[in-house]
């Protein structure tokens, strides 16, 4: 697919499965569960679906996926099989190397989203991506180095700290246009500061659902995951950004989702 002059390419960057109904808060089993696979222990699979833009020398990345940074105990707890799929490898199939990305827009530095930022070398953590420039907000970098006991366990100064000792980390305030047709929107629900790619060409218009749509089934307004700090927010939000996208014909594009990698909207209630 392209929107303006960006080639767009849709990579699954791992698999890996939560508490399902921790993703859907109030809405109960007897829903939700039809629209995702339940394993025994209750969880739900998903996946980390890293988008690729390419346009003349730019190669961006939105978010990197869990990464493979894993201890087999953490792996067990969040089932992440970081061996079926490999962002580097991934990559190498369309004839990209790691020193070729020159940028990476992280929507917020949860692992799910970051854990492809940073690996091992030779038991060193070292960028991933060494030529790139790592886009965040100030509000997210800040509350990641200081952050809440609500969803503290998601943020692993290992994905990032080595980024800003290597002058690779790049704060940003507020939205604005980050490249050409490449615009931020910003929602703070979930947790502060999470920013949402949004590609547009003035025809076609895409969002990066990020953890404001993660899957298909967050559309309709009260479908909002118990792991958003603030949900009465991401309410808000979704009842400010969904008419427009509608107005637009727009695409959003889903981050977690196993089945439906974007989709229009027909409506959202
Ligand atoms: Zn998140």
């Amino acid at each position: 697919m392209h929107i303006g002059s960006y080639r767009l390419t849709p990579i699954i960057t791992s698999t890996f499965a939560l508490d399902g109904g921790a993703m859907f808060g109030v809405i109960p089993k007897s829903m939700w569960s039809k629209q995702a696979e339940v394993d025994e222990l209750n969880r739900i699979t998903m996946v980390t679906r890293t988008l690729l833009l390419e346009s003349g020398h730019r190669k961006i990345l939105i978010d990197t996926g869990n990464g493979d940074k894993w201890s087999p105990r953490m792996q067990e707890i969040f089932k992440i099989d970081t061996a079926s799929y490999i962002l580097p490898l991934s990559l190498a199939q369309h004839g990209i190397f790691p020193e070729d990305i020159t940028d990476v827009i992280c929507t917020h530095l949860h692992f799910d989203h970051v854990g492809g930022n940073t690996r091992f070398e030779r038991n060193k953590l070292v960028p991933t991506f060494p030529n790139a420039n790592y886009w965040v907000q100030e509000e997210n970098w800040k509350l990641a180095n200081q952050p809440h006991e609500k969803d503290r366990a998601s943020y692993l100064a290992e994905n990032w700290a080595v980024l800003a000792e290597n002058g690779l980390l790049k704060i940003l305030k507020g939205d604005q246009e980050l490249f050409d047709d490449i615009s931020l929107e910003l929602v703070h629900g979930h947790t502060i500061g999470q920013q949402l790619p949004v590609i547009s060409d003035g025809t076609t218009t895409l969002m990066y659902g990020g953890d404001l749509f993660p899957m298909k089934a967050h559309i309709p307004i009260p479908w909002v995951m118990a792991y958003d700090n603030e949900p009465l927010r991401t309410i808000t939000e979704k009842k400010r950004v969904l008419p427009g996208l509608l107005d637009q014909d727009a695409i959003i594009f889903f981050e977690h989702d196993t089945k439906t990698i974007a989709c229009k909207l027909v409506s959202y209630y």
